[in-house]
């Protein structure tokens, strides 16, 4: 199955709502580029080996392109795609000045070295340094890629280019130009998109569960954050498996656990992934891949809440199934967009070498989030739609203005 068939559905759907043309609808079906490379290097033992890397620049209507690197052995051209595609939504549900974009390779790095991985890293920023830079195009950390891979990457470029140029990349080490809050920024800016809706439904925390699927950056900081607020995290999984208490997970203690062991597993009673989706909770955040929750199993979803950190965690057949359950869907596009609006913070400091303390940025964060979910709550009541819907309508229609306004429509 094509993850491009989703946006394609997604898109189909807004546009019986807000009746696209033929051609802003092929502007919004089509990616601006595509740059497909197959990496080869040079492993450990001396032999070489081919990896399949992509970096899609999506739409630049609003601004450079802006996205995430993703490492995963099951990453193609039509995830790539829809990623930069849910990017360049985001950047404009948020309304920062960004187009779209995203990049991956195909590679379990898990079975690489350090070494490899630094190579691999390496010789991705060689197929694609022409076609990015502060001003063109921002990568930026995604799923199992980190501040130490943006470093190597970086350092790649400015070798080629010759210049430092911090602001070609963000979610870097401090050390080198990244922004305080960037590491956790994903899941504060879910957490404050949850607080805003919490605070419209008469949600109590202290009488709140959650369950978190994903144990990565934003999984385990958001398990952290919410924990912080009172609410009771009562399973986390990983892709090892998940582990479930009834009287809620001790985070700090879990993620020692997985320090250690280097999985949840084996800290609480074992839950299956699929079984943690389907637990009777109140609060469900999917903070792994895309296609958790399809029409196989949407059905039997029991939370009353999804907060997506994921990127398209919910196929649209399952969102249908859930509108029509009621289950209140924080959206990707929204929920996990403080990655990204830290990110664009990070760059206004590279671009300025200026740099912000932690509470201003926290704070800035707050206020992008805060008034970006009330735009979409009110988005959503207005077309009387959901989240998502909702969501997608106000981006579109700001990428569409800018396009206008550019004269490409
Ligand atoms: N990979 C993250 C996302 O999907 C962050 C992107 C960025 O900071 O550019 O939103």
């Amino acid at each position: 199955m094509d993850v491009f068939d989703n946006v394609k559905k997604q898109l189909s759907q807004i546009n019986s709502i807000m009746k696209l043309s033929d051609k802003e609808m092929r502007l919004l079906l089509t990616p601006k580029r595509i740059i497909e490379e197959n990496l080869e290097i040079e492993m450990d033992s001396g032999k070489a080996k081919a990896f399949q890397s992509y970096r899609v620049q999506y739409n630049d209507a609003r601004g450079p392109t802006k996205g995430g690197i993703r490492y995963h052995p099951n990453v193609t051209l039509g995830e790539v795609k829809s990623l930069g595609f849910w990017m360049a939504i985001k950047c404009a549900v948020v309304d920062i000045p960004y187009g779209g974009a995203k990049g991956g390779i195909a590679v379990n790095p898990k079975e690489l070295s350090e070494k490899e991985l630094e190579r691999l890293s390496r010789a991705f920023i060689k197929a694609i340094y022409r076609e990015i830079g502060p001003m063109k195009d921002i990568p930026a950390p995604d799923v199992y890629t980190n501040a130490q891979i943006m470093a190597w990457m970086l350092d790649e470029y400015e070798k080629l280019t010759g210049e430092h140029s911090p602001g070609v990349i963000t979610g870097k080490p401090l050390e080198l130009g990244g922004s305080k809050g960037r590491s956790f920024a994903t899941s504060q800016g879910g957490a404050y998109v949850l607080r805003e809706y919490a605070k419209l439904h008469n949600i109590i925390p202290e009488k709140t569960t959650v369950a978190v699927q994903g144990f990565g950056n934003a999984g385990s900081h958001i398990a952290e954050i919410l924990e912080g607020w009172g609410y009771k995290i009562v399973a986390v999984s990983d892709s090892r498996g998940g582990v479930y208490d009834k009287n809620g997970l001790n985070i700090k203690s879990l993620l020692e656990h997985k320090e250690k062991t280097g999985a949840v597993k084996g800290f609480a009673a074992e839950i299956s992934n699929e079984q943690l989706l389907e637990l009777d909770v109140d609060i469900l955040v999917p903070a792994a891949l895309e296609n958790q929750i399809t029409k196989e199993n949407a059905d039997r979803i029991k939370a009353k809440v999804i907060l997506e950190l994921a990127n398209g965690p919910l196929t649209p057949e399952a969102d249908d199934i859930l509108a029509k359950k009621k289950t209140a869907v924080l959206p990707d596009v929204l929920a996990n967009a403080g990655g990204v609006t830290v990110s664009y913070f990070e760059w206004v400091q590279n671009l300025y070498s200026y740099y912000w303390e932690e509470p201003e940025i926290l704070e800035k964060l707050e206020r992008i989030m805060v008034k970006s979910a009330r735009d979409i709550f009110d988005s959503a009541k207005k077309y009387k739609t959901t989240m998502r819907t909702g969501a997608y309508i106000l981006a579109i229609s700001r990428i569409l203005a800018a396009e206008k306004l550019r004269g490409n429509l």
